[in-house]
């Protein structure tokens, strides 16, 4: 039987020079295939001119840059643009890129759907197919860039942030999640700051003490709630890592004397979370921690049966928050009208039995 063949875009640095070290090459290898694919954007092994000829042909007898796929591509209004992304089994995912005035952000998904069923999220609503290779997460970046340097305008169209924001509970894929982390911050290949690549979590308490050791990058907690009781509704995985635990976790994870702070985010829908005294229940809670807050307006979707906070409930509750001396900004809906705002990230694929399987199994232990 002959071996699958390896795809480079699976690999990061270390894997690659032993995976080099394996064709008695030297580890210099990887930082030139690392530039090859990732900087340079080939996607060819044979267009890797690098390298001998006799070495090329003994990689594409081994191995192949296995790429997924644009299927569809929107601009919004506002400059937002979103990608639909065919994986090689016909699943797709969505990406998004965010252009503001002095930066570029680009939101990675990190799974086929989400298990965590939040209830006021689509992608969860959605149900859970499965995780993403560290090539379809890494992936995603690779065929933005490209598409990003195609894109006429008045701006420079380039990634300066990356967020794990997209479809999926980026912690339960850890392993694929955290390399795919390490060629983002490469410098021979995308060479981002650990301040500009931020990863979010819905709160898997254990997975983010792992992620505080194997990955310097920045972290985003979805609190949503200043108590369990608003908060078990919306987040299920609230009943085993409790608003405690979770604070707690947050309280460690960049120990001291780090000054890195963690970004708390918190969706404001009317009615649930978004009144004055959630303002000051929230304040309380945060009141010692190394956090900065994001208020996030609620994004409707079809069969979601919340609505946004007003104007009015969203500033005051920033002020509160202010008044009591935590850091706090809003953030700006971006991409609606192409459902490419927080939480509307559907992509495409459908298949309700399997998720009911799938979310036992995939449930965090
Ligand atoms: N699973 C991860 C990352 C995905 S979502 C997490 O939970 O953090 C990124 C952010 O968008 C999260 O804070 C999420 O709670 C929020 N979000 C989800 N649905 C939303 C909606 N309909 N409107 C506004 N924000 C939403």
């Amino acid at each position: 039987m002959v071996a699958p063949a390896v795809n480079l875009l699976d690999l990061n640095r270390s894997e690659l020079a032993a995976f080099f070290d394996s064709l008695d090459e030297p580890p210099t290898r990887a930082t030139h295939v690392l530039q090859a694919i990732h900087r340079d954007g080939l996607a060819n092994i044979d267009d890797m001119r690098m390298l001998n000829q006799g070495l090329r042909q003994r990689l594409a007898a081994c191995a192949e840059i296995k790429l997924p796929e644009i299927t569809s591509d929107h601009t919004s209004q506002d400059g937002t643009r979103k990608w639909l992304v065919r994986l090689h089994d016909g699943l797709c995912i969505e990406t998004v890129y965010i252009p503001e005035a002095e930066r570029g952000t680009l939101c990675v998904s990190s799974q086929v759907g989400c298990a965590l069923n939040c209830d006021f999220c689509a992608t969860g609503a959605q149900g859970f197919n499965r995780n993403l290779q560290v090539s379809e997460i890494i992936g995603q970046v690779w065929l933005a860039v490209r598409a990003l340097s195609q894109q006429q305008g008045r701006h420079d169209h380039h990634i300066t942030n990356i967020v794990m924001m997209g479809m999926g509970e980026p912690l339960l894929n850890f392993d694929n999640l955290v390399q795919a982390l390490d060629i983002m911050m490469d410098d021979y290949a995308y060479g981002l700051s650990k301040h500009r690549v931020t990863v979010s979590t819905a709160g898997v308490v254990p997975a983010m003490k792992r992620l505080s050791q194997a990955s310097p990058v920045s972290i985003a907690v979805s609190l949503h709630a200043p108590n369990d009781a608003i908060r078990t509704p919306l987040v299920p995985l609230n009943k085993k890592y409790p608003i405690a635990v979770l604070l707690a976790a947050c309280r460690d994870y960049f120990p001291a004397p780090s000054k890195r702070t963690i970004l708390i985010e918190y969706t404001l829908m009317d009615g649930v979370n978004d009144r004055p005294a959630h303002a000051e229940e929230l304040a309380k809670l945060l009141s010692d921690l190394p956090v900065k807050v994001n208020l996030i307006p609620f994004n409707p979707f079809p069969g979601s049966h919340y609505r946004c906070a007003s104007q009015a409930a969203i500033d005051e509750f920033h002020a509160i928050l202010m008044q009591a001396g935590i850091n706090t900004t809003t953030r700006k809906t971006r991409g609606e009208d192409i459902n490419a705002a927080c939480g509307q990230l559907i992509g495409d694929f459908q298949d309700r039995t399997r998720r009911r399987l799938q979310n036992a199994s995939a449930r965090p232990a």
